[in-house]
């Protein structure tokens, strides 16, 4: 593919036929040889117009499809899980497959567009999509395949992780994911990915076998340990920095589909308490225990609980002393703990519509739940009377821990867990007080964080506070960056800015 063929070229005239059933369709009828020159933004902020017979050149050559404003589809893709981030790319490119991902590089580096890349569409910090740049949905890319004969996985690069575990569990066989079935893949993975089985089997990361990639030059790599293993450090944990992946190969473990799992709540008295034995007992569970606390102020003035969200998957035989410390803690208001299904326990904290709240977002790694954690949690929380407040941890440890933290580029393993405080809000709510109340409420526990998660990176936080939490991975980083995007065209993640 070359570069320049999409400037300039009277190809595009000739293309115009050859798009009949695309959504660019309505835009012929209005003008019937190339749709109308278009306005958009380079990522350094320019202003920039591409030629309408340009689009039409670029559409002809995808087995997918380009939206434009208005175009059927444009509005689904350009929103993501928190439709506060209301923002309108000048064109979307939905490629069908790797040679589509080629395309649409290979035009966003000729414009030097601004150019989020979306797959579950979950990021915190909304940089999925992007005002008149281009966004990249990987929505048409959602393949899954099992190999049971040799325990891996393989998905596309725009796959959410219900199709995953749904697949890989009609085996008998799982690889560690996070916790709602429709975040992606992509997002999820290449920024560490944690979940119920993490602390028995690694991140989402750890199981990373190979990966086939998009480098902002358009070439098509593949990754592995054999094959460009630097690129393979830089992809695990790295994030969206080097390219767009368009598939995914996992290892695969054997597990009992039957877990014990669900809510355990108590009243929210027992905050403190419950906070001091996970602060204890969080260090020396068995691995096949993810414990996550949780406290929740739900709206409407409702009772407000503290208590965890559990998953044992180890022996049976084991689940009585697993879960002992949490019997002691006297009786529960919410007694949810069953023997459930696996693929069951992932989807059920999924939404129905997952753009009808707005959220905000604030978290940190901790090393421990020390006394005064503790405290600061269980007594500073302000409910808000018609909007969802939440406190929760994501437990880490067990294997998370045992990986050395240069192995691969995702930084953050000496950590218990990751602490988040979060609001939501119905569509139409104004949250700015609730937003205000979250973030003071944040100050009185941020003193505890040690670093955050990339995949939770608050939009807030200054390019030191970025680059520090890298640790010593950072200035390899930033090598793998000036060799693999020097101009910085995938810049709308947790950026690694090159040197170059
Ligand atoms: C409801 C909810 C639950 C969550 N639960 C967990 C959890 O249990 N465990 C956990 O670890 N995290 C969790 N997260 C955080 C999650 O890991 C991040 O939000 C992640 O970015 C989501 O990935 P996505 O593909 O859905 O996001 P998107 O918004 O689609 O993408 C986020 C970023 O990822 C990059 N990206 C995505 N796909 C590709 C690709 N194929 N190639 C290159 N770059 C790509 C891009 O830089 C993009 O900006 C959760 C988030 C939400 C909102």
């Amino acid at each position: 593919m070359k570069r320049r063929a999409f400037l300039g070229s009277t190809f595009a005239a000739a293309a115009v036929a050859a798009l009949p059933t695309r959504p660019l369709q309505a835009v012929f009828r209005e003008a019937p040889l190339f749709p109308a020159d278009l306005d958009a933004i380079t990522g350094d902020g320019r202003q920039i117009t591409i030629p309408g017979s340009d689009i039409s050149e670029l559409a002809a050559r995808l087995h997918g499809r380009v939206l434009l404003a208005g175009d059927e589809g444009y509005d689904v893709a350009r929103l993501i899980r928190n439709p506060s981030f209301d923002k309108h790319p000048a064109l979307v490119i939905q490629p069908s497959g790797a040679a589509d991902v080629q395309t649409a590089v290979d035009f966003a580096a000729e414009y030097s567009l601004l150019t989020a890349v979306k797959c579950g569409g979950h990021s915190h910090s909304g940089k999925s999509t992007c005002d008149m740049g281009l966004q990249i949905d990987l929505s048409l890319m959602r393949g899954a395949r099992i190999d049971p004969a040799t325990r891996r996985a393989r998905v596309e690069g725009g796959s959410l992780l219900g199709s995953l575990d749904h697949e890989a569990m009609a085996h008998g066989l799982v690889t560690p994911m996070g916790t709602v079935s429709h975040t992606g893949v992509g997002g999820l993975v290449l920024g560490g990915g944690f979940g119920r089985l993490a602390r028995r089997y690694g991140l989402a990361v750890d199981n990373l076998v190979s990966l086939d990639i998009v480098t902002a030059d358009g070439e098509l790599r593949h990754v592995s340990a054999e094959s460009n293993p630097d690129l393979f450090w830089g992809l695990r944990g790295g994030g969206g920095n080097f390219g767009i992946v368009t598939s995914f190969e996992f290892d695969l473990h054997p597990m009992d589909r039957t877990v014990i799992g669900g809510p355990i709540m108590f009243p929210y008295s027992k905050a403190r308490d419950l906070l001091t034995m996970y602060g204890e007992y969080g260090h020396e569970a068995p691995d096949e225990l993810q414990l996550d606390y949780f406290q929740a102020f739900p709206p409407g003035g409702a009772d407000w609980l503290a208590g965890f969200a559990v998953c044992y998957s180890g022996p049976e035989s084991g689940a009585d002393a697993a879960l002992a410390p949490l019997q002691k803690m006297g009786t529960p208001i919410v007694d949810g703990l069953r023997a459930m299904d696996y693929v069951a326990l992932q989807r059920s904290g999924d939404v129905d519509d997952p753009r009808a709240m707005g959220s905000y977002m604030k978290g940190g790694f901790v090393p421990e739940v020390p006394a005064d954690l503790a405290i600061a949690i269980s007594s500073g929380m302000q409910a808000h009377p018609e909007r969802s407040t939440q406190l929760f941890f994501q437990q880490s440890g067990g294997a998370i821990n045992r990986v050395r933290e240069s192995a691969m580029a995702f930084p953050n393993r000496r950590v218990f867990g990751n602490m988040m405080t979060s609001v939501d809000w119905p569509m139409g709510a104004d949250p700015a007080t609730h937003i205000a109340s979250c973030r003071a409420y944040w100050a009185t526990l941020e003193p505890f964080t040690e670093g955050f998660y990339t995949n939770d990176q608050d939009p807030e936080l200054s390019k030191v506070q970025v680059d520090s939490n890298w640790g010593g991975n950072h200035d390899r980083l930033v090598t793998l960056k000036d060799r693999y995007d020097p101009t910085n065209l995938f810049r709308l993640n947790a950026n690694v800015e090159p040197s170059v």
